[in-house]
């Protein structure tokens, strides 16, 4: 068994595919230092600036001071503190949801969500660029699992045609984690309408970001709960924080608590960090210059990469991907950038298609426009076969 991890990995080396972990020693803001250097990061998703917010930290430490660090226990034992019930309010009225149910990661949430909606028998369709947990959590769910090009909505609509009797789930992600781009949701709604078939949404990149109260790709469409059921979000993204939620009817939260195993069977989050997400949803609701803020920097960025004839992917969102086709290329342009003290990570198979290697560029309100413009003047000097796509 360890010999097929041996070659599995070794094959990776041979690609340029494997990833190193790198020790961040000190975080300041959009600046990490690491090895003694210090690196101006575009590849974090601290959308809102959130993660070191003087607020969050008070609410952390005095949490952490009143309750201790760890929860103790699953949220059904003794785990589920107040900070946890008072996160889970103000998540679902800020979503317009009827509850919300915490839980300690997105990868679980989802998990927890397909799980327990699906079963063999039933049919499961799924954009093919949908986060892996999605994916995952459908296959666990023994669920047939019928992905449909991106963003292709007739394509997903005659998936359904050879559906049968079989109830049948619909999960996209709101903005796509490696493209940026938002998915059609109003189209997908009603596609699942005339289908009467359940929409998820997974919005960890959305939340915070879009609609003007923050609420989310959902907010920004305009899709309750009735066209969206099921929403699902993290608090590690634009919130600066970790976990994750679930939000719907009062039914779909009751049944999740008692059947979620990814729910069940898990320490909860620390009541520090749910307090800490508090304040973060009062923040990116209050503080709409962050929004504000980033969304200038996304068309300064845009706009400068598209006097340079950057290979961009069309995206409004903070993801700003930068394609580059194969693995080496990525590579070589991550490192180059490095050298000019950015860090912005090399996006390579299997996390996207062979062939689709890029630089996946993230923008924050954290970022000035003196940061944006230090990324476009390295970006200027990427050196060929990397800038050799500004042609095409
Ligand atoms: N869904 C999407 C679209 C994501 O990008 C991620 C995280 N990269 C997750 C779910 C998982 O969330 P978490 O990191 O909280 O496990």
């Amino acid at each position: 068994m360890l010999h097929r991890l041996a070659t599995l990995t070794a094959e990776r080396e041979s690609g340029q595919l494997l990833r190193r972990l790198r020790t961040i020693d000190h975080a300041d803001g959009p600046w990490l230092e690491s090895g003694g250097r210090r690196l101006l990061s575009f590849c974090s998703n601290d959308y809102l600036g959130l993660a070191q917010h003087p607020q969050l930290i008070a609410a952390f430490k005095r949490t952490a001071d009143d309750e201790g660090v760890g929860s103790t226990s699953a949220h059904l034992i003794c785990g589920h503190r107040r900070e946890h019930a008072a996160l889970e309010e103000a998540l679902a009225a800020w979503t317009g949801r009827d509850r919300a149910l915490l839980f300690s990661t997105g990868y679980m949430a989802n998990l927890g969500v397909l799980q327990t909606l699906l079963a063999r028998g039933d049919l499961c369709l799924q954009d093919k660029l949908n986060h892996a947990c999605l994916l995952d959590g459908a296959q666990l769910s023994g669920a047939e699992l019928k992905r449909y090009p991106h963003a292709d909505v007739a394509a997903a609509a005659r998936q359904f045609s050879s559906r049968g009797g079989a109830a049948a789930l619909l999960a996209t992600d709101g903005v796509f984690s490696m493209d940026g781009d938002v998915a059609p949701l109003r189209e997908l709604a009603d596609l699942c309408a005339r289908e009467q078939a359940t929409l998820m949404v997974d919005d960890a990149h959305g939340l915070g970001v879009l609609g003007s109260d923050g609420a989310g790709s959902l907010s920004a469409a305009g899709l309750g709960q009735h066209e969206v059921p099921v929403l699902m979000a993290t608090l590690g993204k634009a919130l600066g924080c970790a976990g994750a939620f679930v939000a719907g009817s009062a039914s779909l939260i009751d049944g999740l608590t008692q059947l979620a195993r990814p729910y069940i069977y898990t320490t909860a989050m620390p009541p520090a960090v749910a307090a800490a997400a508090l304040a973060a949803v009062q923040l990116a609701q209050s503080e709409t210059w962050r929004r504000e803020k980033l969304a200038a920097s996304i068309a300064r960025f845009r706009r400068g990469a598209a006097e340079l004839g950057l290979p961009l992917l069309p995206s409004s969102s903070a993801i700003q991907p930068l394609l580059l086709g194969d693995a080496d290329t990525a590579v070589a342009a991550s490192r180059h950038l490095e050298q000019h003290c950015l860090l912005v990570g090399a996006i390579r198979p299997p996390t996207v298609p062979a062939g689709k290697a890029r630089l996946r560029i993230t923008l924050s309100a954290a970022h000035d426009d003196a940061h944006v413009d230090q990324l476009l003047a390295a970006l200027e000097t990427l050196p060929a076969p990397a800038a050799s796509p500004r042609r095409v």
